[in-house]
């Protein structure tokens, strides 16, 4: 075998050298956007969306760019959860209801996005759609019967999650309702999470589901298309916030059915009292007053966070309402009449199905 080495003229040697390094780069710099969504006391805060289709469904793009999308978004888990029962591409795409994990496992693990293996259930209401998180092998649980299909799925150690419940193509009034099999599914145990917002809309009741029955609260995108076209900057995808105890897999599975989450999204925080005040002690902080007069003392307050906090309903003499906007430090004027703690509500943390965050600002 002969090796012949051929001589490039400069300029040619100066382009390949060019290519050769944007190649390199662009290995290595894949960019991941930076999220100001702090952890809580005790545990770590996972950025998830757990609904996503590719064109193993009814979606637009390939597993991989799935992947891809949530690291620009900055996200730690995603789970891919194509429909079992419809896959309108399977003249042109064979049918391997496990091929996005398996083409994504690997790919996901070397960028250090936590992949979920999941597959969407697609029936008509009820009892509707469900997905089925943390499972071993999708082409398992396609079934006949929906019962069987959940059968399989806690027989895996799946984690079930009821979709976008008050659909309007299942629910016309928009209302999620408890039919028989959800009983029955809440019955066995066998109801993990539920939905509270999908791709742009919003089940306030799943609130009261969630709570009278120890379900996880739920918030994803459903994106078939490009997520950057779906929610241009600076929207963000609707996401759960998931409190584990570490930043893995399996703490992630520990904390989704320990029901450790909250929701955000658009400017919306939604989850149980017991995170969220925390959440946003963790985000806000009161700084020591810096001046006073004979009326008034002056203080500040910074919300190091990505969420703007909407304080409203003031106590007497205290600014009525005080907005923090995000990654801002804002200037609040006391007067020195205010007696009672300074105590608002905040109108864009949600905890319960018609409650919102109460917290004091302690200066
Ligand atoms: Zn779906």
């Amino acid at each position: 075998m002969t090796i012949h080495t051929i001589q490039l003229p400069d300029m040619k040697k100066t382009i390949l050298t060019l290519t050769l390094l944007i190649l390199a780069v662009s290995l290595v710099t894949a960019q991941k956007k930076i999220t100001n969504l702090p952890d809580l006391p005790g545990y770590v805060t996972l950025k998830c969306d757990f609904h996503l289709h590719t064109v193993f469904s009814d979606g637009q793009v390939w597993p991989l760019n799935r992947v891809d999308e949530a690291i620009r978004d900055g996200l730690d888990a995603i789970s891919i959860t194509d429909h079992l029962e419809y896959t309108p591409k399977k003249d042109f795409i064979p049918v391997d209801h496990n091929a996005a994990w398996k083409l994504c496992e690997a790919y996901a693990q070397e960028r250090n996005l936590i992949l979920v293996h999941g597959t969407e259930i697609t029936r008509k209401m009820p009892p509707g759609h469900f997905n089925a998180l943390f499972i071993k092998d999708a082409n398992l649980i396609a079934k006949d019967s929906v019962w069987d299909n959940f059968e399989e799925v806690i027989k895996q150690g799946g984690f079930l999650q009821w979709n976008h419940p008050g659909w309007k193509a299942q629910e016309p009034d928009g209302i999620p309702k408890l039919y028989d099999m959800h009983k029955r599914l809440i019955k066995n145990g066998w109801l993990h999470g539920i939905e509270l917002y999908n791709d742009a809309s919003h089940y306030p009741l799943v609130f009261s589901f969630c709570e009278e029955n120890n379900i996880t609260l739920i918030g994803n995108s459903d994106v078939h298309g490009i997520i950057s076209e779906r929610y241009k900057e600076p929207e963000h995808r609707p996401m759960t916030l998931v409190f584990a105890k570490e930043r893995s897999h399996d703490s992630l599975k520990e904390a989704m059915f320990a029901g450790r989450t909250m929701v955000y999204f658009g400017e919306k925080l939604a989850g149980r009292e017991e995170f969220a005040k925390p959440f946003f002690y963790q985000c806000v902080a009161v700084r020591k007053p810096y001046y006073q007069n004979d009326k008034t003392i002056f203080f500040e307050v910074t919300n190091k966070s990505d969420v703007p906090f909407y304080l409203v309903n003031g106590v007497k003499d205290a600014p009525a309402a005080i907005t923090l906007e995000a990654n801002s430090v804002t200037r609040v004027a006391v007067s020195k009449k205010v007696t009672s703690p300074l105590v608002y509500d905040v109108n864009n943390v949600i905890t319960g199905e018609k409650k919102i965050l109460q917290i004091e600002l302690k200066y």
